[in-house]
């Protein structure tokens, strides 16, 4: 099942359920899965850059602690979950905005290193780990728990056990509060669209897709702490 193409409520449901899946999955189990693998960052810089890693979304913490060191790093997420009749984007939160470089490195990245890491955002400091449902190239719906295996780092190095369990617990904590920052957000657009009358039309959706990528400017409201900010953007 696609819970992009399901309607507002069901997505709740849908989203709800896996947090409830989540929260059941032990630390200990992950912590296992950390420690079989042995990963060590090797500073290639790969994971920083749109060509290795698609986009980097930010949790509503994150895009404050970014709004107080350099809000022109902040863009829309792409990817908005909804369009209403009007043309108007909605998306549930913000992306780190990246260099117009070959690799689509990140706003932050400096001659391969972060020039912010020790304040690197929440899901930079569990990368590569995850923990979310996904089909693999079969269909077949399973937990993930390693992003790009074997692409990039040193692999079966020797993590000290309670690091292992400190790893995974971050790790479910990113996934639980991104749970939840998608949870809050379909609940305030159920809301937001029955009080102004709005719906999501998938033919103005793809209409409006087709526009921006052909370099026409869109309107998109992000989501961020309880309401909505909005943006006129266009295709870089
Ligand atoms: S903020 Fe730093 S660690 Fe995170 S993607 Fe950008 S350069 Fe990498």
């Amino acid at each position: 099942m696609v819970i992009s193409l399901l309607p507002i409520p069901a997505r709740i449901h849908a989203v709800r359920q896996e947090l409830t899946e989540l929260r059941a999955y032990p630390a200990e189990r992950l912590a296992a899965i950390v420690k079989d693998v042995g990963f060590r960052c090797s500073f290639c810089a790969k994971c920083c850059t749109s060509a290795f890693n698609g986009h980097v979304f930010l949790l509503d913490r994150d895009t404050a602690a970014v709004k107080e060191i350099d809000p022109r790093a902040l863009e829309p997420a792409p990817y908005a979950e909804f369009c209403d009749q009007n043309g108007m984007f909605y998306v549930s939160g913000y992306a780190l905005l990246v260099q117009d470089d070959k690799a689509g490195s990140c706003y932050f990245l400096k001659n391969g290193r972060c020039r912010i890491y020790d304040r690197r955002f929440s899901i930079c400091r569990i990368y590569p780990y995850m923990l979310h449902r996904e089909p693999d190239e079969k269909g077949k719906v399973d937990w993930r728990q390693v992003s790009g295996l074997d692409e990039h780092g040193e692999y079966n190095t020797d993590i000290p056990e309670e690091d292992c369990l400190a790893i995974a617990s971050e790790t479910k904590e990113y996934e639980e509060a991104y749970l939840m920052q998608e949870i809050g957000f379909l609940i305030f657009i159920q809301d937001y669209f029955a009080r102004h009358r709005l719906r999501h039309v998938q033919k103005v959706y793809d209409d409006q897709v087709r526009r921006f990528n052909q370099g026409e400017e869109i309107t998109v409201m992000v989501y961020y702490n309880g309401l909505l900010e909005q943006h006129r953007i266009r295709n870089r």
